[in-house]
């Protein structure tokens, strides 16, 4: 049986474990942290996160969906709160069949790994942290962080799903050749928890992500199983880019409780430990990396966030690791264990994609915590609803390509761009939809849609 180490039991290391389990390969999982089932506690990054159709289609490719279905909450669209508490609903998709889906990471991470090692022919080694590997000679070295003893292990091929910080990028750096990118956004994030009403009540809409865009920074909120929300406060660390709305100047209890009334009173009423939550809680960093090429020697390569760490503003990230996983099993289903060409042919296949998701992300941050709130964006939206009903194989909505189809990343990219001006030409100079010159809609989209390579 061939052997195949995979560096990472993260959202992406766990579930390719489970493919490459049933192609019967021998696979062995390192993982630095501990076994995160038997402390309960989290991963350490955000606590729920959106779980969409190219996510879903990968756990249904291994059969484990229906497990997952039964710890996720379907969110059909935005809930927008002004700062005067008004609240408006943005519908996600075209109608409740189109939704995303609420998922806890530890839940999900713990489940991926159970699912997994009900393969016999799948370990997970925990505490093991990768330091060392050597791409020649197909060697790979873990420092156990208990006994503090280092072994080498020489497997048939190596995947490294080791997240944004990954080792095995950085012995790959040291490869003439090899490009790298890493930007951190001025933005930082900080978790606060709403919690459950009576008998675990949902003291908000449970079926939307909750959204409070406030134009240069922004409060979000995902709704958890218990009946809390896990809110996400994304704000700018420096003075010197978000003056009083920044990290650096909400510094003190009272700044923070007047931060708070005034620019989110209806949450503020909801977070009860805010201020031991914002002063306790790191603030976490916000990056894009890229890199290319993801393969080293002949049998290794990168996966997930470890070459294509993106910002989260698309709920993506899990998303396109996990569609790395189809991309990477019909590679292996094509080439069997010739891992040069499985690797070669995967890393062409996923690196305009994983460019394209990184930049539909960092564009979706000005959308979500700015445009959501203005009122020339909605009449966009309307317009673009409106066509996408008359048009619904060539005209759809960015978003929709990106959440709820597997179209190339890429292809949602280019076409979103030129849609975008379409609907900058069509909405210039009216306040209502039902203004919408149809006739130039339709010679517009005749000119600058239809040419372009099909969605099907
Ligand atoms: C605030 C926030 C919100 C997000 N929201 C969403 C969302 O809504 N939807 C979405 O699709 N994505 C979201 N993401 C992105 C998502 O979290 C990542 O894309 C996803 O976790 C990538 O999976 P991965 O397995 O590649 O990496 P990870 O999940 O980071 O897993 C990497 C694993 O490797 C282990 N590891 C690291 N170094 C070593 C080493 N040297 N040796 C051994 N093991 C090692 C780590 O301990 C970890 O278990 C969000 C991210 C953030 C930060």
């Amino acid at each position: 049986m061939k052997n195949i180490t995979i560096v990472g039991a993260g959202l992406a290391g766990s579930l390719l474990s489970v493919y490459l389990a049933k192609k019967n390969y021998s696979v062995n999982v390192y993982e630095r942290r501990p076994d995160m089932r038997l402390s309960q506690s989290d991963a350490g990054k955000s606590i729920n996160l959106a779980l969409s159709t190219r996510g879903i289609y990968a756990l249904k490719e291994v059969g484990i969906y229906d497990e997952i279905k039964k710890i996720s909450i379907p969110m059909y669209g935005r809930m927008i709160h002004s700062v005067s508490n008004e609240l408006m609903f943005q519908r996600y998709g075209k109608d409740d069949s189109e939704y995303i889906n609420a998922v806890s990471r530890g839940e999900l991470n713990r489940k991926l790994m159970n699912l997994a090692e009900k393969y016999p022919n799948v370990k997970i080694h925990f505490n093991q942290r990768c330091t060392d590997t050597d791409f020649i000679n197909s060697e790979i070295s873990f420092h156990d962080e208990i006994t503090q003893e280092v072994s080498t292990v020489n497997p048939d091929a190596v995947i490294a799903a080791d997240g944004a910080t990954s080792a095995v990028r950085l012995e790959m750096m040291k490869i003439p050749r090899f490009n790298f990118s890493q930007e951190y956004e001025n933005y930082g994030y900080k978790e606060l928890i709403i919690p459950a009403g009576e008998n675990g009540s949902f003291r908000m809409d449970k079926n939307a992500l909750h959204i409070w865009p406030r134009g240069s920074f922004m409060l979000i909120a995902l709704p958890n199983l218990d009946g809390s929300y896990t809110c996400t406060l994304f704000m700018a660390y420096d003075y010197s880019l978000g003056g009083k709305n920044s990290f650096e100047y909400i510094d003190t209890e009272d700044k923070l409780i007047e931060f708070f009334r005034s620019t989110f009173s209806d949450a503020f009423e909801m977070i009860p430990d805010l201020v031991d939550e914002y002063f306790t809680n790191p603030t976490g960093t916000l990056m894009t990396v890229k890199c290319y090429p993801w393969k080293a020697g002949k049998n290794t390569v990168l996966l997930g966030d470890s070459c294509h760490a993106i910002v989260p503003f698309f709920g993506q990230g899990m998303n396109a690791a996990f569609e790395d996983c189809v991309y990477l099993n019909e590679c292996i289903g094509k080439y069997g264990a010739d891992w040069d060409s499985v690797f070669s042919e995967f890393q062409i296949l996923r690196k305009d994609n994983s460019d394209a998701i990184a930049d539909l992300a960092r564009e979706n941050f000005v959308e979500m915590r700015d445009l959501v709130a203005d009122r020339n964006f909605q009449l966009k939206k309307k317009i673009e609803s409106e066509l996408y009903k008359i048009y619904p194989d060539t005209f759809i909505p960015k978003y929709t390509m990106v959440t709820f189809m597997r179209i190339p990343y890429s292809l949602a990219l280019g076409r979103g761009r030129i849609q975008e001006e379409i609907l900058n030409e069509l909405s210039d100079g009216i306040s209502d939809v039902k203004d919408l010159d149809l006739k130039k809609a339709d010679s517009l989209i005749n000119m600058k849609l239809r040419k372009l390579e099909l969605i099907t």
